[in-house]
């Protein structure tokens, strides 16, 4: 995307319920001035409470494969069974070119791609739930998915919860104020540590 190192991303990732959007709420309202929110593009429905263009770009399958056609993804998965989520090219240039740094809010695997195409410009911290049982009436009592696609994100969860070990932070939730402050330490220490490299 020819820019400089000092273009730095954020990732939080976590498996469905660990609490991630909290805490991701809560830090984009303390550190407005320097953390931004990357809207991804999906082809899910939209929920009761979201809102196009400011939680995801709702867009059809064909729209989501003109765009991976025309290389306007930075990544994209398929991170449920025929629903497309992508992070836009757009969205990471906007949010540099206004001098904050992107927060991205995806799956694991689309995580670790973004880590491997940007390295030290990349600080990738995963959520950990306490435990899968925890995870499960997490989201039931979301209330949000049938029981068929909480089934599905729970083995998704699983499965996400044997990668904790490739991510440069690991955030356990268990407390919901004690996991926001920690992981703003740990992009305040990221963003804070590049200033001082790139004053030397
Ligand atoms: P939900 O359907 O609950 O909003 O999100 C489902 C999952 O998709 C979450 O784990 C979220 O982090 C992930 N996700 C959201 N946007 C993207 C994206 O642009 N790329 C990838 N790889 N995953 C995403």
């Amino acid at each position: 995307m020819g820019d400089t190192s000092d273009n730095k991303i954020i990732i939080l990732t976590a498996p469905s319920g660990a609490g991630k959007t909290t805490i991701k709420t809560r830090l984009l309202s303390d550190m407005a001035q320097r953390l931004s929110f990357s809207v991804s593009a999906t082809t899910r429905k939209i929920r009761t409470g979201e809102e196009d263009g400011v939680d995801y770009i709702f867009i059809s399958a064909d729209d989501f494969n003109a765009r991976i056609d025309s290389n306007q993804f930075v990544e994209w998965q398929m991170v449920y069974p025929g629903m497309y989520y992508g992070t836009t090219v757009d969205e990471v240039k906007r949010i540099w070119h206004e001098g904050k740094t992107p927060l991205l809010d995806i799956d694991v695997k689309g995580a670790l791609n973004v880590k491997k195409m940007f390295g030290e410009q990349v600080m990738t911290i995963f959520i950990e739930p306490p435990s899968i049982d925890v995870l499960k009436e997490r989201l039931m009592r979301r209330g949000t998915e049938s029981d068929e696609n909480i089934n599905t994100r729970i083995s998704k969860a699983t499965e996400e919860m044997e990668y904790r070990n490739s991510f440069d932070s690991v955030v356990l939730n268990d407390d919901l104020d004690r996991a926001t402050a920690e992981t703003r330490n740990i992009i305040e220490k990221f963003i804070g540590d590049l200033g001082k490299e790139v004053k030397s």
